[in-house]
């Protein structure tokens, strides 16, 4: 009934996500899953709760913002990057305290990874400072939002231009593997790293093997495995 259709509301809604352009959210992240995406290499689905939990999250985010709205100390919101070529993303909002500019990004999570968050998330530090980057703003707030409780904390992050061009490096290097079909080398410390343990290509990983493979030849091999 109506749990089956909703369900497949958010089934239907995931399907064909390929990729053709880099999101900030890739910046720092599994060169290899970023590669799979693109080639829309087929993924472990995600269950609907999952996607409904992203959805609620979502929701959460837009009434914070609305709230910083209500202070009066949003100049921007919802704010795309400058056009370029190589990355497309949008900052949650642009405030003004004490007259002083800063990026606001929210992230929100559940009460476990919320109480046991001391320092940024790494990947989401590396967000927000290419955020800085293209904004030209040398600070940011990293607002966390715990979905349970809706208690939060907050941390700054100064600009490091070393950061943001290394990651602008990697994503230029990845682009070049894409181009030349390349499947990058896994990560190090596979599958231990955390990103390992989300993957929803762990399984397609596990059979290409450590090294760069080359994707032509390693997508034969997916297809012959299917028959
Ligand atoms: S399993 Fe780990 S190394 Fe393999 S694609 Fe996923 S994140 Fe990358």
């Amino acid at each position: 009934m109506l749990k089956e259709l909703l369900d497949k509301f958010y089934l239907d809604r995931e399907k064909d996500k390929e990729q053709h352009h880099f999101y900030i959210t890739d910046a720092g992240k599994c060169s290899r899953a970023v590669f799979f995406k693109f080639k829309n290499v087929p993924r472990e689905k995600m269950e609907p709760r999952v996607l409904r939990m992203f959805d609620h999250g979502d929701y959460i985010q837009m009434q914070i913002l609305n709230n910083l709205f209500s202070l009066g100390i949003v100049r921007a919101s919802e704010i795309k990057i400058p056009p370029q070529e190589l990355i497309s993303g949008r900052a949650d909002a642009i405030v003004t305290l004490n007259n002083e500019i800063y990026v606001v990004d929210f992230k929100s999570m559940n009460s476990m990874v919320f109480k046991n968050l001391e320092e940024p998330k790494e990947d989401n530090v590396n967000q927000i400072q290419l955020y800085l980057h293209f904004f030209k703003i040398p600070k940011g707030i990293l607002l966390y939002i715990n979905k349970d409780t809706l208690e939060l904390k907050e941390f700054l992050v100064e600009y490091n231009s070393a950061v943001a061009k290394n990651l602008l490096g990697e994503l230029s290097d990845l682009k070049t593997k894409i181009t030349a079909n390349l499947i990058p080398q896994r990560l190090i410390d596979y599958p231990e790293n955390w990103q390992c343990q989300y993957c929803q290509f762990k399984e397609i990983c596990s059979t290409a093997g450590a090294g760069e493979v080359k994707w032509d030849d390693f997508k034969k091999k997916i297809e012959s495995l299917k028959d």
